[in-house]
């Protein structure tokens, strides 16, 4: 057999996460809560159970929870979209962004990605047939160089693909960036995939500059959404994207051979939960909160704390501390030290090596302080 993915292996958030299970550490490796998310969240999804919703939702998504993203995206950033014929309910981000692709990339198309990117990008992108074209985003502050995206748009760029706030960096895009973006690809057939899964975790007063916000982005994007992030429930795998009716019908074109459907009684407990507005709105507070609680723990020791503006993540650079390379180090870390981190290099198409690894806090205060302890002994 020859292999479809020849440079893949098993993807680092496994790797690390077995890792930690093995060695009994701390895991702040793989982005996942080790809380539960609200249990008026867990009602809503058994009554849906009890009440018989347990076959085949609808192939684009149970219509009230596609009328309550349209409604909270419209009462968010301003902009009406159809939940008929522009919201789709997926298996996450992992699958709207791989079924976006598939929708949209012919063999021989050109995908932009911003490196470092999530990991499911760039084989996705080979899978339908297109090559990658990695830009990298500003080494030290992961800003985005405008310059060079541009120089790297051609005839067969078929879509850029952008993650704000970001993972794995913890930055996040201002109005201006967006508008940049905007400027760039107005003379351009480009496409945009907007991963926006940690779009209520932004901090500091600061708002999610979403592209759903931008008329020149909103025309040609799929913008994606995770409950998984939103409401603690990563396990759940339900997502959401928004895209102009033309975008969708090929969207739904893939999907429909590709999950059909997305599991029911969490799609109706979703759309209960989603009436009030509380719960998300409160997420960044929520986890502000945390990243002050762990960034506060860590200051005065040897680990270096990168800005942190959005995301559930916090990036350390670890050069005062160890000349190990940055996989070498969250293998040791988590072997000796007992905590689990991610090395920012495998999120790089060429293993670039910046001495940064990157810690979840979405944990348990408790969990953190463990942690902190492990770490201030470095
Ligand atoms: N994009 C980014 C940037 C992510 O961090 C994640 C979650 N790890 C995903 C997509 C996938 O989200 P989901 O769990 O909903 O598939
Ligand atoms: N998104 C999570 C992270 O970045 C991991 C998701 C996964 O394991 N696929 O850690």
């Amino acid at each position: 057999l020859v292999s479809r993915l020849p440079q893949v292996g098993t993807t680092i958030f496994s790797v690390m996460s077995a890792l930690a299970a093995q060695c009994g550490a701390v895991n702040l490796g793989q982005g996942f809560p080790d809380f539960d998310c609200d249990s008026a969240l867990l009602d809503a999804v058994g009554q849906a159970m009890r009440a018989g919703h347990n076959q085949y939702a609808p192939m684009a998504g149970v219509p009230a929870l596609r009328q309550a993203v349209a409604t909270k995206i419209e009462a968010t950033h301003a902009r009406p979209y159809c939940p008929e014929a522009e919201i789709t309910i997926t298996a996450g981000a992992t699958q709207a962004i791989l079924t976006a692709i598939l929708a949209i990339v012919h063999p021989g198309d050109e995908v932009i990605v911003l490196d470092p990117c999530y990991d499911s990008y760039v084989p996705n992108i080979a899978l339908a047939g297109g090559v990658a074209v990695r830009v990298p985003l500003t080494p030290g502050t992961f800003r985005p160089d405008f310059d060079k995206i541009s120089a790297a748009i051609t005839p067969r760029t078929r879509a850029i693909i952008i993650n704000s706030p970001h993972n794995p960096s913890a930055t996040t895009w201002s109005e201006g960036d967006m508008r940049q973006l905007q400027d760039l690809l107005a003379p351009t057939d480009t496409l945009l995939i907007s991963d926006e899964v940690y779009e209520h975790m932004v901090f500091d007063g600061a708002t999610h500059q979403s592209a759903a916000r931008f008329d020149g982005l909103a025309a040609r994007a799929f913008i994606v959404s995770s409950f998984g992030k939103t409401f603690h429930v990563t396990g759940w795998k339900v997502g959401t994207v928004a895209a102009p009716a033309p975008l969708m019908a090929e969207f739904r074109k893939v999907h429909q051979f590709n999950v059909f459907s997305v599991n029911t009684p969490m799609q109706h407990g979703l759309a209960h939960y989603l009436q009030d507005p509380a719960p998300y709105l409160q997420l960044s507070a929520f986890y502000q909160a945390k990243r002050n609680l762990f960034r506060q723990g860590l200051e005065g020791s040897r680990l270096r704390l990168l800005p942190a503006t959005g995301t559930y993540f916090q990036c350390v650079d670890i050069s005062a501390v160890s000349d190990l390379s940055e996989a070498d180090f969250c293998q040791w870390l988590t072997r000796e030290v007992g905590v689990a981190a991610i090395p920012l290099s495998a999120f790089y198409g060429d293993g670039f090596d910046q001495r940064v690894v990157r810690f979840c806090f979405a944990k348990q205060d408790d969990t953190l302080r463990a942690a902190i302890e492990r770490l201030r002994k470095l």
